[in-house]
């Protein structure tokens, strides 16, 4: 597995409660897994939390569509501020 943070190899590292298997990237040490049981969790959806504010997309809408929290997505406003000012 490629981390999703780095893109450098994942190793197998135990699991988790769960049963689902646990990876560890060899160059960041960051844990993560293949399939997320909860879509907050899931690096790749809340990365395109930033870019979907900035495009005039509402939390509700944002939650509704990546299915995650609204208490998962309002932590992104700070940033989607400095990305505005920045344009
Ligand atoms: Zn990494």
């Amino acid at each position: 597995m490629k981390c999703q943070y780095c893109s450098e190899l994942c190793v197998k590292i135990g699991r988790q409660r769960n049963g689902t298997q646990k990876f560890r990237c060899k160059a960041c040490k960051k844990y993560q897994q293949e399939n997320y049981l909860y879509a907050g969790c899931d690096q790749s959806k809340r990365n395109l939390i930033v870019p979907m504010l900035t495009n005039n997309m509402g939390f509700s809408g944002i939650t509704e569509v990546l299915g995650i929290s609204y208490s998962t997505a309002s932590p992104a406003a700070p940033r989607c501020a400095v990305v505005l000012l920045l344009r």
